[in-house]
């Protein structure tokens, strides 16, 4: 009976001291980084192809893997690495476009708050005139006459 007690206590002093051990670490596991961004998970799973690649050349060169498997594998992974390039210069680009938008609409709401109402923007080519003019110095159509109702 003591001999069962005893086991008992070394069972739970060892779960007690384990299990703090193999709590999980709160939150931080769940939280994703913030900066992943398509691009860069787009980039890390290029990685992880560029290190298969490797691996598999290594296993090749060590005589791991038969001629045929390893053309095939590399073949898939070349491909897979093609993809993720295309993909990524896709997103690429759109971030620069959208980046171009964005500027462009920032500039313009800066001019129209700035300048609103401004009589001197023609209306047609919304070149902006630097003087109260009748006329657009760019096309030369007649600008609306605003300018007095100030
Ligand atoms: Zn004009």
């Amino acid at each position: 009976m003591e001999l069962g007690i005893a086991i008992v206590l070394v069972i739970g002093l060892a779960v007690f001291t384990v299990t703090p051990l193999l709590a999980p670490e709160g939150p931080t596991e769940e939280a994703l980084p913030i900066d992943v961004t398509p691009l860069t998970d787009l980039k890390r799973r290029r990685m992880v192809v560029y290190e298969n690649l490797q691996d598999l050349e290594f296993e090749h060169k060590a005589g791991k893997v038969a001629e045929e498997d390893y053309k095939s594998l590399r073949e898939n992974h070349l491909a897979e690495a093609a993809q993720l390039m295309l993909a990524s210069q896709e997103q690429e680009e759109i971030t620069e476009h959208d980046l171009m938008i964005e500027r462009q609409v920032a500039e313009r709401r800066a001019q129209r708050k700035s300048q609103n109402p401004d009589p001197y923007v023609c209306p047609e080519c919304e070149f902006e005139n630097p003087l109260p003019v009748k006329y657009c110095g760019n096309c030369g159509k007649q600008l609306p006459q605003q300018s007095h109702k100030k």
